[in-house]
Order: structure tokens, then C-alpha cells, then sequence
């Protein structure tokens, strides 16, 4: 990191920046094979009722797994994707995996209602004019219902949005796809905004979750997702929260009125056949 300390404004050679940048760039022109290849895999997390615990569906997240560099997370290399375009065609790759495995799911557990599968939408791909039809095609081959697929916007890619923007995803609403609001709380969306947007899901962002960690938890964090909550329930939004990671949170959440949850208490991500047997397991 350049260090302005002491007055001194110019910059410092960094070799551990340089190395940083070297790698970035190495793994943006990496990218285009390694979707060719099938570097990337999926890993994917449940969410779970917070009244009885049940499994409500599961979030796809993918990871690449390079040949020098091992496993890598989403942070090290979808803002890479995003810059260069390649999140069109790996977020495509993504969406039609995670449905194909929802579908999968839902062959073989049929009552209680079919699993639901949250993808994560970047920025980029919320402009692409391919996306309604990509989204239909990929349902329609699969047969999963769209009522399964919720679709996962950051409120940062939506903040300012004008209609033509919103219009993708209103018109997949439409066709019953949810639409969650990912990270909520961290943007600067004004609340009354929310009417506007083809939202059907708040997803609270973790940081509101680690601010329970606390015990006694603070208060006022308490009043603010309580307020949250009861927005989000007059709105008709369901309330998702992330990064649960104790039982003292669940049952906080839950007593707060949250719906559903995700976090490592219940489930770290993992491989698609750990949710099968989730639910296989609640099935009896
Ligand atoms: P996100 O959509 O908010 O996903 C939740 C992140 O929180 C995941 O990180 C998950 O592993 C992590 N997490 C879940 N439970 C807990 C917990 O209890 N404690 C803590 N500390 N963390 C928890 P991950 O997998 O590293 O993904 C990071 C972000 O990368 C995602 O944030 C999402 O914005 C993005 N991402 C992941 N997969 C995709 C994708 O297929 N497409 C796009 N466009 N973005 C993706
Ligand atoms: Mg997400
Ligand atoms: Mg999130
Ligand atoms: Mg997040």
C-alpha cells in the first residue's frame, strides 16, 4: 500500500502491490480458458426457515478452481470478470448449472414444495439485452418452474436504476421469478424506493447479523431490523438474512421476524449433494 504518512505523498514501490496487480492480471486473461476448460465450479449453501428449521432452498456461489493458485473465491475474480465482459457468459454458465442441479432437487423431493435456487446477478449482467431470454431458455430446458428461481441483485446495482433498467427484471417477476435484494442495508437505497423496484426478497446484508453477535445485542441495531422487517412485511417482501452464525442469532432473527436464513450455523457452502441430503433428511 502507498503510504501518505509523515507528509510524504508520493508513492512507495510496493513489491507485494506489484505482485497483486501481476496476479489480477494474470487471472483476467485466464478467465476465457478457464470457462472453456471447466475451471469453475459451484458450491452451494442452504437457506433455511427460521421457524422450524426447514430447508427453504440454496444459494449457488461459484468458485474457480486454478491450476497454480487453488480454489478461489467470488471476490478474487467476478469484479475481474465483470471489467473485461466475461460475466456474461460464466454468469450464464452459472445460472443454467444451478438450475439444472434445482431441478435435479426437485425430481426427488416432491412434497413440501420444490427447492428454490437463489443465483447472484452482477451489474453487468442486469444490462445485458440477452438476459430475459437467456433466463427463459435456460428454465424452459431445464423444466424447473420459475417460481424456484430467485434471482439475487445487489441494491447497489439497482440504486438510481430508471425504468428501462428495472424492465428485465420486472418482466422476469412477471413470469414469477423472485427477485431478491441482495446485501440490503448497505447501499443508500431509500427505503420507500423499495415499492418501485420487482423485488420480492430483502436480503439483509450480514453486517446487521454480526452487529448481534454482542450479547446483550445492542439495541438499537435491534429497533433498526425490527423497522426493517416491518417494512419489508408491509411491502409484501419476504426477509432473508445472511451470515447467521450462532443459534443466539437464529432465534434473535427469527424472534425479530425474519423469514428465512442462511449462514455457517446452519451450513457452510458446499457440494450440491450435501443439500440433497439436507432435505432428504428433513423429508423424513
Ligand atoms: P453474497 O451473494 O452476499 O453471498 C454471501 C457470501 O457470504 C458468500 O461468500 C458466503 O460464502 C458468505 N457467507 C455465508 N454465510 C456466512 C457466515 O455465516 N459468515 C460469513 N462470514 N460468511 C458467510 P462468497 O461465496 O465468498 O461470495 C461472495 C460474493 O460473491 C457473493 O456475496 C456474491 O455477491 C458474489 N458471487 C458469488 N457467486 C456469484 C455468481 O455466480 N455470480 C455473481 N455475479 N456473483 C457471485
Ligand atoms: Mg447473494
Ligand atoms: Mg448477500
Ligand atoms: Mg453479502
Amino acid at each position: 500500500r502507498a503510504k501518505s504518512a509523515g507528509g510524504n505523498r508520493f508513492e512507495i514501490a510496493d513489491p507485494e502491490a506489484d505482485a497483486r496487480a501481476i496476479t489480477r492480471h494474470g487471472l483476467t486473461n485466464a478467465l476465457p480458458a478457464a470457462l472453456d476448460r471447466g475451471e469453475f465450479f459451484i458450491e452451494y449453501q442452504p437457506l433455511v426457515h427460521l421457524g422450524d428449521g426447514s430447508v427453504h432452498g440454496a444459494e449457488a456461489l461459484v468458485r474457480w478452481c486454478h491450476p497454480q493458485h487453488g480454489v478461489l473465491g467470488p471476490d478474487r475474480f467476478i469484479p475481474l470478470a465483470e471489467r473485461t465482459g466475461l460475466i456474461v457468459p460464466l454468469g450464464r454458465w452459472v445460472l443454467q448449472e444451478a438450475v439444472r442441479q434445482a431441478r435435479f432437487w426437485s425430481r426427488r423431493h416432491t412434497d413440501g414444495g420444490p427447492l428454490r435456487i437463489n443465483v447472484n446477478l452482477s451489474p453487468a449482467q442486469l444490462q445485458h439485452p440477452g438476459l430475459v431470454a437467456d433466463t427463459v431458455d435456460v428454465l424452459e430446458r431445464s423444466g424447473l418452474e420459475p417460481g424456484a428461481l430467485c434471482l439475487e441483485v445487489t441494491e447497489s446495482a439497482l440504486i438510481g436504476a430508471d425504468e428501462d433498467r428495472l424492465k428485465p427484471l420486472r418482466q422476469l417477476a412477471e413470469m414469477g421469478v423472485d427477485i431478491a435484494l441482495d446485501d440490503f442495508g448497505t447501499g443508500y437505497s431509500n427505503l420507500a424506493n423499495l415499492r418501485r423496484l420487482p423485488v420480492s426478497v430483502l436480503k439483509l446484508d450480514r453486517s446487521f447479523t454480526q452487529g448481534m453477535q454482542r450479547h446483550p445485542a445492542d439495541p438499537v441495531d435491534l429497533k433498526i431490523v425490527e423497522g426493517i422487517v416491518s417494512l419489508a412485511h408491509s411491502l409484501e417482501l419476504a426477509v432473508t438474512v445472511e451470515g447467521v452464525e450462532t443459534a443466539a442469532q437464529a432465534e434473535q432473527l427469527r424472534e425479530l421476524g425474519c423469514d428465512t436464513a442462511q449462514g455457517w450455523y446452519y451450513a457452510r457452502p458446499g457440494a450440491p449433494d450435501r443439500i440433497h441430503t439436507l432435505v432428504l433428511a428433513d423429508a423424513v
